[in-house]
């Protein structure tokens, strides 16, 4: 949760002179919890989600589907510490906590994250769903007759010009709002100061108006600008950004990017190294997830041709001057900046002798005073140069009631620059004054139509950091190639067009397990809870590898397993030079996920083996396999991605003119298939296969 607490908002004006101090403090308090924390452990692994709604307001009788700008209202009643009865039959069992409820950006937005976070154990991965849905059911509950809760990431209508996208109406003042913009008016953002000022402020150390552009879905009737090149979009996406000279969609507030809705997760680390490892093995993870995840294809009531939202959240924020991007010398700025604060990581943070050098290919700039800090303190360069690259950044929002702290106890001026560079991964010390350890959160995926997706990638991504864990296993690549996938992961159809460069020798090379031995003994960091249970060695039939696991759950592949497992064993018995061949070659999705059927077992592949490591009951198993397939079959490409799914029903829409246009009409049916695909009252095999059971009939109370 970012910083709330209330105050006297400083103007850009007032906050610039205070940087120095502002990041000198922010220092002082992150050494401060380094000595607490340096040796110290967490209590194991504890891990939550975090969903982002938007609240729609329909109006049947004009085929209208608004933003409902209630977020304040709803959220009092959210916040309050009581649960009516009435919700009491949605309730997971086991589940004590009354979830969470934040604000976002946007006010139409909320927040929602487990009352307490989830432990690690599959039994309990089984029962995230369901906490999800009954989030979503409480949110429902203080929603009026004609609002429901939507989990879409980016508003196709949001800032369309000379129409009414929010309810109540909103209009654009370009001349006074925090953004300027002349499609979203001030209405659009949560009214609490911190985020008219951020909005403002990065307006003005950049010196003007956001800009931010994605390109244009070229149909047989789009309207080309005068001047533009354009030709009909066809099998083949176009770069995530637009070529010059090439229609694109223009935004031009903070709101359009924080203004969509994504999917979180953070997870405590045993320790410090345990963190940094598993922060470096996520960074290739990331763009990956963005293009399976991938839920956003139209922008201001048209179709882009992209199918995801980074692009659009990274420029929305893009606070850097004109020269740090370059475009001036180098005379009031310190540093050429080559990325917005919203943006992939640019450096491997762990102390593994594996993060070599040459994987830092992109150019990070560093705070050099506060890393010279840092080491003097007795930190490794790569924490230290991690820290220094995040405090090139200026503070944004300063309250003026905060300025002088107590570094002692409090993480504000830490929090301040931590909090406004919003990179794909983001690594996080312990809070003041608290239990909670060392945790590193996954950001890069975009929100899904239902809690069962949600739930699906959510377990996904902690089994997959669990198997990272246990097995010491080895992402490392250039961080060039992992920003070019993060470009790839936008395009449309990305998923299944695509090839991404991913490492193909993920095992330590020290430790040349054969395919059996990784499956019966895992690596397990010394007194380590969140990994004890996976000792406990397995039957053979279920720790075949890659797809021992889900071999358990019929016979007929119970056979090809055994195959499968006995050819796999031979050629795994002849180590791999890595040497002489490509690291991280170009693979299809499907490849990166479920394995090449030689060498490389994919994602999926250790999951299975790590799963299969593990003392899992075959009802837990099957229960964990309806998540992990839909994530196998989306690989596949015989599943959808949310954004293939919206894109086809807009384009086959009666209403659609191949125009490009989302209209209103096309947004309402849209919004409202979206709602009854969640609540299982409309099909949709394509998107979540055929045993898909949504929250029920009535949806509402
Ligand atoms: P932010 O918005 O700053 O990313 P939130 O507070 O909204 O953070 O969400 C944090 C998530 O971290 C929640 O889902 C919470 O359950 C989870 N979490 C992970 N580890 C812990 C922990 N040790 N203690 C508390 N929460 C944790
Ligand atoms: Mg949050
Ligand atoms: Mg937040
Ligand atoms: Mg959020
Ligand atoms: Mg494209
Ligand atoms: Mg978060």
């Amino acid at each position: 949760m970012g910083l709330l607490a209330l105050g006297t908002p400083l103007d850009w004006d007032e906050t610039k002179p205070l940087a120095e101090h502002i990041r000198y403090h922010g220092i002082s308090q992150f050494l401060k919890t380094w000595d607490r924390w340096k040796d110290n452990t967490g209590k194991g692994l504890l891990w939550g989600d975090e969903i982002e709604y938007m609240v729609a307001s329909f109006h049947d009788e004009e085929k209208k589907v608004l933003l409902s700008l209630r977020q304040t209202e709803i959220l009092t009643k959210l916040q309050s510490v009581t649960l009516d009865p009435a919700l009491d039959k949605y309730k997971p069992a086991g589940c004590n906590a009354i979830p969470t409820f934040h604000p976002e950006y946007g006010r139409y937005m909320l927040e929602s994250t487990p009352g307490f976070p989830f432990s690690g154990t599959p039994s309990s991965l089984v029962s995230v769903e369901a906490d999800m849905r009954f989030r979503r059911q409480i949110i429902r509950s203080h929603l009026k007759k004609h609002e429901l809760p939507i989990t879409i990431t980016a508003w196709p209508r949001l800032g369309v010009s000379n129409a009414i996208f929010t309810d109540p109406e909103t209009y654009p003042d370009p001349e006074s709002s925090s953004s300027k913009s002349n499609y979203v008016g001030q209405l659009l953002t949560n009214p609490h100061a911190r985020f008219p000022t951020l909005t403002a402020n990065i307006r003005q150390r950049r010196g003007s108006k956001v800009d931010i552009r994605v390109p244009l879905f070229i149909d047989e009737n789009t309207t080309i600008p005068e001047g533009m090149n354009a030709s009909i979009s066809n099998g083949h996406a176009t770069p995530a950004k637009p070529e010059p000279g090439t229609p694109y969609i223009h935004m031009d507030a903070m709101a359009f990017g924080m203004g969509c809705c994504c999917l979180q997760i953070t997870f405590q680390a045993w320790n410090v190294d345990e963190a940094r490892k598993v922060y470096d093995a996520l960074v290739p993870i990331a763009p990956i997830m963005l293009a399976l995840t991938a839920a956003s294809p139209a922008f201001r009531g048209q179709l882009a041709d992209v199918d995801a939202r980074w692009n659009v959240i990274a420029a929305s924020v893009d606070d850097r001057t004109e020269e740090e991007r370059g475009l001036k010398p180098l005379k009031n700025d310190k540093y050429r900046i080559p990325k917005s604060r919203y943006d992939s990581v640019s450096l491997y943070l762990s102390n593994d002798e594996r993060n070599k050098p040459e994987y830092h290919d992109v150019e990070a700039p560093i705070n050099a005073d506060v890393r010279k800090r840092l080491l003097d303190h007795g930190l490794d360069d790569k924490l230290a140069s991690h820290i220094a690259h995040l405090f090139i950044r200026d503070p944004l929002v300063q309250f003026s009631e905060t300025i002088d702290q107590d570094d002692e106890l409090s993480m504000d001026h830490f929090e301040n620059i931590q909090s406004t560079n919003w990179q794909t991964i983001r690594f996080k010390p312990p809070p003041v004054n608290s239990p909670i350890g060392w945790r590193v959160e996954f950001r890069s995926m975009e929100v899904q139509l239902t809690d069962f997706e949600n739930a699906a990638f959510s377990i996904f991504i902690v089994l997959l950091t669990r198997a990272i864990i246990s097995f010491d296993l080895n992402f490392y690549m250039p961080i060039s190639k992992v920003d070019k996938n993060m470009q790839r992961a936008q395009e449309r159809s990305a998923s299944t067009s695509q090839s991404f460069f991913f490492r193909k020798h993920v095992f330590p090379q020290d430790k040349p397990l054969s395919r059996f031995d990784l499956n019966s003994r895992p690596v397990s960091p010394p007194n380590n809870p969140s990994s004890r249970s996976s000792s406990t060695p397995v039957s053979p039939i279920n720790s075949t590898f890659p797809n021992g696991f889900a071999a358990a759950s019929s016979s007929s592949s119970n056979q090809h397993q055994r195959e499968n497992s006995s050819r796999s064993s031979s050629s795994c018995s002849t180590p791999i030079e890595p040497e002489n061949i490509d690291e991280s070659p170009e693979m299809s999705i499907d490849e990166i996920i479920n394995g090449d059927g030689e060498n490389f077992p994919g994602l999926m592949g250790l999951v299975n083996a790590y799963l299969n490591s593990l003392n899992v009951d075959v009802c837990t198993k099957c229960d964990l396999r309806r998540y992990l397939d839909l994530i196998k079959y989306r690989a596949k490409g015989q599943l959808v991605t949310p954004a293939v799914w919206i894109r086809r029903f807009i384009t086959s829409h009666p209403a659609y003119k191949r125009d490009s246009v989302v209209s209103d009409e096309i947004n309402y049916d849209l919004i409202r298939a979206m709602d009854e695909i969640e609540r299982g009252v409309r099909p949709a095999p394509e998107l979540l296969g055929k045993d898909y059971v949504g929250s029920g009939p009535t949806g509402c109370l």
